[in-house]
């Protein structure tokens, strides 16, 4: 086994990044970095007397890592990045000596992949499982690093319970005086944050098993059922499914923001129809909003188990607390209640072709034409606004081996007149843009999904 000396009190080390705007001290706060960027930075040594060394190392290590609570102690740590920094015997002192008092500078640089190397998932009896775990996820779920610019901002995932860190890592090894065994003298580390961006490939989309049994996005109801005479009838609202929320290329302060429609359609009852009919449609009372509330959940699935279902499920315990999962609710503000704006819809007139029975005279007719009667139906659309507010970091959505993250947009709607609320509730997709002139990373074996079964 290695063992490591602390040799921190006769030996300066400094990882510095490139273009840091602290250039010359040390680094004080995380840089952030996208998929297909470079890290360009040295490590400075300085020691106090001369210091033999046998091996250095720099490299760049992507980890996550995952505990579940319970009786026994359930964690897993799963290193999907390990690119080493290559360092010709050039770049070192000859022979492997530092100098006391003497500053050495050794450069590295690494570019953030596109793709993991394949071997980095070990799913590969599902092709769109391990297709999606080799984009690299985003760091996550580390306080230290959750900021963005130098300020901390809260990225929505279950304290402390799993993480997603990107490290630099230095080592310097030298062999035993009494085993001749290699004993690390040095380790020093940097952390940088890592946000995925995608281009022309999408993610792909998994099956989010039960979870996907929650989305809604069709809810209807009676209205007036208790009422006398006019405002019965029927209403149906659909969601809109909502497209992708893009973080914008070079992730600037903008807010990103779009608007999501709902959809009504009201049917009164034949009864109120007809005295609409009979009082030339004046008495005929539509539904309105009593209030609506939305809100962002933000889901993150956690696992220790690499042969378990991809997503993880949620699991509670017996009390119904989570277990595996933290769901982040973000509600959303809107600044007045929306008006619904009705449109009269006269079925017939308006697609004769869908007349199911076009020889349909006065007289007794098929259910649901009636008894030759127009079918009346009044539709509405609501156009919602959704941000993405800017005191919370919504990282991009990311299935990985052991963590996943998915957003869902949900709302709920009090109509007067009728006996239950309307719920509807979408998946919601976010990612980070693309620079589109720059070319995919390709490290080493990548890109290749193994679809062997
Ligand atoms: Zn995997």
């Amino acid at each position: 086994m290695k063992r490591t000396i602390d040799c921190t009190h006769m030996l300066k080390v400094d990882i510095r990044l490139k273009n840091s705007p602290l250039q010359g001290s040390t680094q004080t706060y995380v840089q952030s970095f996208a998929t297909g960027e470079t890290i360009d930075g040295a490590v400075s040594i300085l020691s106090q007397d001369d210091l033999i060394f046998e091996n250095l190392h720099i490299s760049f290590i992507g980890e996550q890592s995952t505990s579940i609570p319970s009786a026994k102690p359930n964690k897993a740590t799963h290193e999907f990045l390990h690119l080493i920094q290559p360092l010709p015997e050039s770049a070192l002192p000859s022979p492997k000596v530092f100098r006391g008092r003497t500053k050495y500078e050794i450069p590295f640089s690494f570019l953030v992949p596109d793709y993991l190397p394949t071997p980095a998932c070990p799913h590969s009896s599902h092709p769109l499982v391990k297709a999606a775990h080799l984009h690299p996820p985003p760091s996550i779920g580390d306080a230290t690093i959750a900021g963005f610019g130098g300020r901390l901002r809260d990225d929505l995932a279950p304290e402390t319970a799993c993480k997603v860190v990107y490290t630099i890592i230095f080592k310097l090894e030298r062999p035993s005086i009494t085993t001749r065994a290699q004993e690390t003298i040095m380790d020093k580390r940097l952390k940088v944050r890592i946000k995925p961006h995608v281009g022309e490939i999408p993610l792909p989309d998994l099956d989010l098993g039960a979870i996907a049994d929650e989305y809604r996005l069709v809810s209807r109801g009676d209205i007036g059922p208790h009422n006398k005479g006019a405002g019965k009838g029927k209403l149906a609202v659909t969601l809109e499914q909502p497209e992708c929320f893009w973080h914008p290329l070079g992730d600037t302060v903008r807010l990103i923001s779009k608007a999501v429609r709902l959809f009504f359609v009201y049917t009164p009852s034949s009864a109120s129809a007809s005295a609409s009919a009979g009082s030339q449609g004046n008495i005929i009372t539509l539904p309105e909003l009593k209030s609506l509330r939305a809100q962002i959940t933000a889901t993150t699935l956690y696992t220790t188990k690499f042969d378990g279902p991809h997503p993880p499920q949620r699991q509670r315990d017996f009390f119904g607390r989570p277990i595996n999962f933290r769901d982040a609710d973000i509600p959303l503000e809107f600044p007045s209640l929306p008006q619904l704006r009705w449109e009269r819809m006269d079925a017939q007139a308006a697609d004769p072709n869908q007349s199911p029975n076009p020889e349909a005279g006065p007289g007794p007719g098929p259910p649901g034409s009636g008894s030759g009667e127009t079918e009346i139906s009044y539709i509405a659309t609501l156009l919602v606004p959704v941000t993405l507010t800017k005191d919370k970091s919504f990282v991009p959505t990311f299935h990985s081996c052991l963590i996943s993250r998915i957003y869902s947009l949900s709302f709920q709607l009090e109509v007067k007149g009728a006996s239950s609320s309307f719920r509807l509730k979408a998946p919601m997709q976010i990612a980070a843009e693309r620079d589109p002139s720059a070319l995919p990373s390709y490290n080493a074996s990548l890109g290749v999904i193994d679809t062997e079964p």
